[in-house]
């Protein structure tokens, strides 16, 4: 069965200020959806709930993946059943490679699936990484980089994108909004995302720059604003956006006098 991400009425408060306000989308197993919106419409509170950040609480709704309750998940039972949610370490781990951390976190996931699992072997791992950089046109010097330590934004970026195509999710959410991406890193994981792009991965980009859309062909596009979802549409809301902005998104939709 094609695995799904189904937000129904989703309703979410950070501090008691309520943010998101009955937000609906479905994500499917090869689709690519991308969820756009001016700053402060939301964006990111989608994403911290799906990452189950505690300090986002949500007051009604709901969120299935593969049909069962994910807010009811843990967070590494979340990615075990299939569902990506961008570099859950963006902190530097000095003395962990890039190679070492996806080794462990391919090893995890097997012995979750199967306690005896001796988890992957050294041969079997070199040759996955190669073949996966290769895929992505990464020099393979990069797996032996401490993670994350003086990464650019464009180097998150990549090595977010490799950890994605080694673990294969059905699912993958990517919030582009907080790292102040340049066009580099904008780039960077629009080439990735579309040549992981496949019937087998449902991805939803999360993302304030209509700059992104030159690079990725969406099949969907939603615009948040003001906690919602106020308007959905195919590769011609992207175009549109692109040569409108969000003006009349704010004029459209505004629900609060300023
Ligand atoms: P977007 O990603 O679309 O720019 P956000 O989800 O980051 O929007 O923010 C939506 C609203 O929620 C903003 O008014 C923001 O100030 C508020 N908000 C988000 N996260 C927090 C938080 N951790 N603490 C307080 N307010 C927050
Ligand atoms: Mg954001």
């Amino acid at each position: 069965m094609a695995a799904s991400l189904e937000i129904r009425n989703l309703h979410v408060s950070v501090e008691e200020k309520p943010i998101l306000r009955g937000v609906n989308l479905t994500i499917n197993q090869g689709e690519v959806h991308a969820l756009m919106g001016p700053n402060g419409s939301g964006k990111s509170t989608l994403s911290n709930v799906i990452l189950g950040n505690p300090a986002y609480e949500v007051t009604d709704g709901e969120i299935l993946f593969e049909g069962k309750n994910l807010l009811e998940m843990e967070v590494d039972e979340r990615s075990r059943a299939g569902l990506f949610l961008a570099f859950q370490y963006p902190v530097a781990i000095p003395g962990v490679t890039l190679a070492n951390f996806l080794r462990l976190a391919i090893n995890s996931r097997m012995k979750a699936n199967d306690p005896d699992s001796k988890g992957i072997s050294i041969s079997d791992f070199r040759k996955l990484m190669r073949a996966k950089m290769d895929s992505l046109h990464m020099d393979h010097s990069f797996a032996g980089r401490y993670l994350n330590d003086g990464f650019s934004g464009g180097e998150k970026k990549r090595a977010e994108i490799l950890q994605m195509a080694v673990l294969e999710p059905r699912i993958a959410i990517l919030d582009e909004t907080d790292s102040g991406l340049d066009i580099d890193a904008l780039r960077i994981v629009a080439e990735g995302v579309s040549s992981l792009r496949g019937p087998n991965l449902g991805i939803l980009v999360i993302t304030h720059y209509q700059r992104i859309l030159n690079y990725i062909k969406p099949e969907y596009v939603h615009i948040m604003y003001q906690g919602q979802i106020v308007e959905s549409g195919g590769a011609d809301l992207a175009l549109h956006l692109e040569e409108s902005g969000y003006d009349w998104v704010r004029e459209k939709f505004s629900t609060t006098t300023p």
